[in-house]
């Protein structure tokens, strides 16, 4: 088998948030995984074992996943209260939502 060289047209991974949808570049979102070993973790690396799930860095598509069985669905599992507390703690040091609001004021 042989490789060729030259360059290759940039291949950006897209991955869609289970909370809202919205289709971004893999790296522009936080994974969730069900590891092999059964507890739900926040993949930070991207590269652990497991069956994955993407979200975007914010609190309100986590809060929204975590609210319901989104997560559960995509990881096809059931989150434990364990899963659920250590998602919502990683939820807390994420911002709000992107949009800085700014009030509308002439
Ligand atoms: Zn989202």
């Amino acid at each position: 088998m042989t490789r060729k060289g030259g360059p290759r047209p940039k291949h950006v991974p897209m991955r869609t948030c289970v909370a809202c949808r919205v289709t971004q570049p893999k790296r522009q979102l936080i994974r969730v995984v069900r590891t092999l070993a059964g507890p739900v973790e926040v993949d930070l690396t991207g590269k652990k074992n497991g069956r994955g799930a993407y979200l975007c860095p914010n609190r309100a598509c986590w809060g929204r996943a975590l609210k319901s069985n989104i997560l559960d669905i995509a990881l096809r599992t059931t989150l434990t209260a364990d899963d659920r507390a250590r998602l919502a703690a990683f939820a807390e040091t994420l911002g709000e939502a992107a949009a800085p609001a700014a009030p509308a004021g002439a």
